[in-house]
């Protein structure tokens, strides 16, 4: 349980959170009171015969987890841990409910801490559960009677649980935060400018193998640490540009496993480099893997070209992919700053006829068209998205209802009033259907998008070409 003073990890202002609750922090109080009075020097004895070795006893218990030993192989959090592992169980054996609120804060230090590095939460629990595993025994070893004893070993397991709930809560809460930074910095990554990350990337590995074949067709003296291609300009960027912005697919695991397998013949084989058999057998095995590696690169690259930065090819909107991202985004926003914001779903009518008609190509032409008046007609600061075949959502920010409402209908009409013109010079006349939800303070983006769909359904019932707003008794469209 790696605990310090630790700084907020940023300092956008969150409101309240469960992290605020100060129920726990009464339920300890109460406990604390409520104990026995000679529980406080039994602990105090408790404490002294644990504390010195407690921190070892944990690691034997924890390093047989490989995701464990992630974390506690690295010597500074060793070394660190150890005493403030120990501080830590004297806070709590020690505390008195004069110190409830400082041992809550603590707690919560200590739930950001986890969170920042990733410590998998049903770890700590591990390490609670081996902890009072042997608190239960030292009590039931140093306690005069069997009565004291219980009540000892129940006050101790509380403590612990509360703890670890506090700093649960505060865990929880931490990375909520960072995957919000997650997906906006995705969002954010996206458009950046691809190609040229592309083509820059792609040189590098070249080089790599370039200056790898000089130096051992040149026999000049080369380690395998020198020239291991992890630690190249461009194993560099992919560990730390890569993988965090396209996040762990099967490529990116596969690029990983082909450069560490690369280092790894490199080590094993540059030292017996002057046989000519081994020497070909090297290069032989690192062309064939960085051929491989570019041609995972080749697909990585494709993936988000295909996007356009994220943007459905036909029409140029946005991907319904970063829909809920955007949505995350906006009820977070909307937490915060109080302001509403609208869902617009909005359907072609009658579409199918048209492509029966006039042929697919035809069809395409109109939604092309379709997403040009919508991106005309609304402001920079909403989202448009494909979300279906002939299905478009608009994210509108801050917005009442009222707002939304004309926003909504303005879109109607200028659909309504401007034609589609096919290769031939026939016009199309469109019309759509759009169901309005304003957002209603739920959580869940799902339930805003499916009472958008509702009141776009009965905008068809209506008899099509109409804006209907979302209430909540609104009957589920079929399917749903
Ligand atoms: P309604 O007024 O009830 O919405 O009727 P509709 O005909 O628009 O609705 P329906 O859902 O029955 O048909 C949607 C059609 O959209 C079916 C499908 O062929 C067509 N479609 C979906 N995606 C595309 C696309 O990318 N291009 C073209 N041309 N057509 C598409
Ligand atoms: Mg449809
Ligand atoms: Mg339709």
């Amino acid at each position: 349980m790696e605990q310090s003073a630790s700084r907020a990890e940023h300092d956008e202002p969150t409101g309240p959170s469960i992290a605020d609750d100060p129920q726990l922090a009464n339920a300890w109080r109460a406990l604390l009171r409520s104990a026995r009075p000679e529980i406080p020097p039994l602990f105090a004895r408790v404490a002294e015969r644990t504390l010195p070795d407690m921190a070892d006893h944990f690691y034997g218990g924890m390093m047989s987890d490989p995701r464990a030993s992630r974390f506690l192989s690295v010597e500074k959090v060793r070394d660190r841990l150890k005493p403030s592992m120990q501080n830590w169980l004297r806070e709590v054996l020690t505390a008195t409910a004069g110190d409830v609120d400082s041992l809550v804060a603590r707690q919560r230090v200590v739930g950001d801490v986890h969170a920042r590095i990733g410590i998998p939460v049903d770890l700590v629990s591990r390490g609670a559960r081996e902890l009072k595993n042997r608190l239960y025994h030292r009590i039931e070893e140093l306690a005069d009677d069997p009565g004291l004893a219980l009540s000892a070993s129940v006050l101790v397991s509380h403590s612990v649980d509360l703890a670890l709930e506090i700093m649960t809560q505060a865990y929880v809460s931490a990375r909520e935060r960072s995957n919000a930074i997650d997906a906006s910095y995705r969002l954010f990554s996206l458009i950046q400018n691809i190609s040229t990350e592309r083509e820059r990337q792609r040189a590098l590995l070249l080089d790599w193998e370039n200056a790898l074949l000089y130096a051992i067709a040149g026999r000049t003296s080369t380690s395998a640490d020198d020239c291991g291609l992890r630690r190249s300009e461009f194993g560099l960027w992919f560990t730390h540009k890569a993988l965090p912005s396209f996040g762990h697919t099967d490529e990116t695991r596969e690029i990983v496993s082909l450069m560490d397998g690369i280092d790894a013949k490199l080590r094993e084989m540059l030292p017996a480099c002057d046989a000519p058999a081994v020497r070909q057998e090297l290069l032989g095995d690192v062309r064939t893997s960085v051929a491989r590696i570019r041609s995972m690169m080749g697909l990585i690259f494709e993936n988000i070209g295909d996007l356009e930065a994220g943007r459905d090819a036909l029409t140029s909107l946005l991907n319904r992919r970063f829909l809920p991202t955007v949505l995350r985004r906006e009820i977070e926003h909307c937490r915060r700053s109080g302001n509403g914001f609208a869902v617009l779903l909005l359907d072609l009518d009658h579409f199918k006829p048209i492509n029966d008609r006039h042929g697919h190509e035809a069809g395409d032409r109109a939604l092309h068209h379709l997403a040009t008046v919508l991106t005309q007609a609304t402001r920079g600061s909403d989202y448009l998205f494909r979300y279906g075949g002939e299905e478009f959502v608009a994210v509108l920010g801050s917005v009442n209802q009222q707002q939304a409402l004309t926003i909504a209908e303005n879109l109607r009409q200028r659909v309504a009033t401007s034609p589609a013109m096919l290769t031939d010079g026939t016009t199309l006349p469109l019309t759509v259907s759009i169901g309005v939800a304003m957002h209603d303070g739920h959580p869940d983006y799902e339930r805003l998008l499916a009472r958008a769909d509702a009141a776009m359904y009965q905008a068809k019932k209506r008899g099509r070409d109409c804006v209907v707003l979302a209430v909540d008794d609104l009957p589920d469209p079929p399917g749903a």
